[in-house]
């Protein structure tokens, strides 16, 4: 034996490397980390956080659902107020309507009177049977009608 053969093989250190996340030594090829078993593939780490950003993701999800829901309920609430409005301003429409007509059939009654009064001398002499129909049927209509204003004003 030679003094050569007597040396040991040297040792072929295998290629070291470090792990991403401990940064202890580990073989250049290894797919998980023996100290601290975290997989050294980025794609790997990357699927794991998936789970993290689809609750994430789900979270906002339901932040929007609520903010729409909520916005949906201001909607709809007013839509009620403009419908309120609108029968408010129907009404209105309705009863400026019907006082318009009240001051036109109260126009035409005193018109009718006032055509009737200059043949009504002395006590009524002048009149016909049917001018003083008119004037009894329009004076008793207007009487009606002052009777339903002084009600709907109050006095
Ligand atoms: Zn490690």
């Amino acid at each position: 034996m030679t003094k050569r053969q007597l040396q040991p093989a040297p040792l072929v250190a295998p290629q070291q490397s470090t792990c991403r996340h401990c940064r202890e030594p580990i073989n250049l090829n290894a797919r998980i980390c023996y100290h601290c078993g975290q997989h050294q593939s980025l794609w790997f780490n990357a699927f794991r956080f998936a789970n993290t950003i689809s609750v994430l993701l789900l979270i906002v999800s339901i932040f929007q659902l609520i903010l729409a829901s909520s916005e949906r309920a201001d909607a709809t609430d007013a839509l009620k107020k403009a419908q309120l409005a609108l029968d408010k301003v129907t009404l209105a429409e309705g009863r400026a309507l019907a006082a318009q007509k009240d001051v036109v059939d109260v126009a035409e009654a005193v018109i009718q009177i006032a055509g009737i009064l200059p043949h009504a001398t002395g006590y009524g002499a002048g009149l016909t049977d049917s001018t003083r129909a008119i004037l009894k049927s329009q004076s008793s209509f207007l009487n009606k009608k002052l009777i339903e204003f002084k009600k709907a004003s109050g006095k």
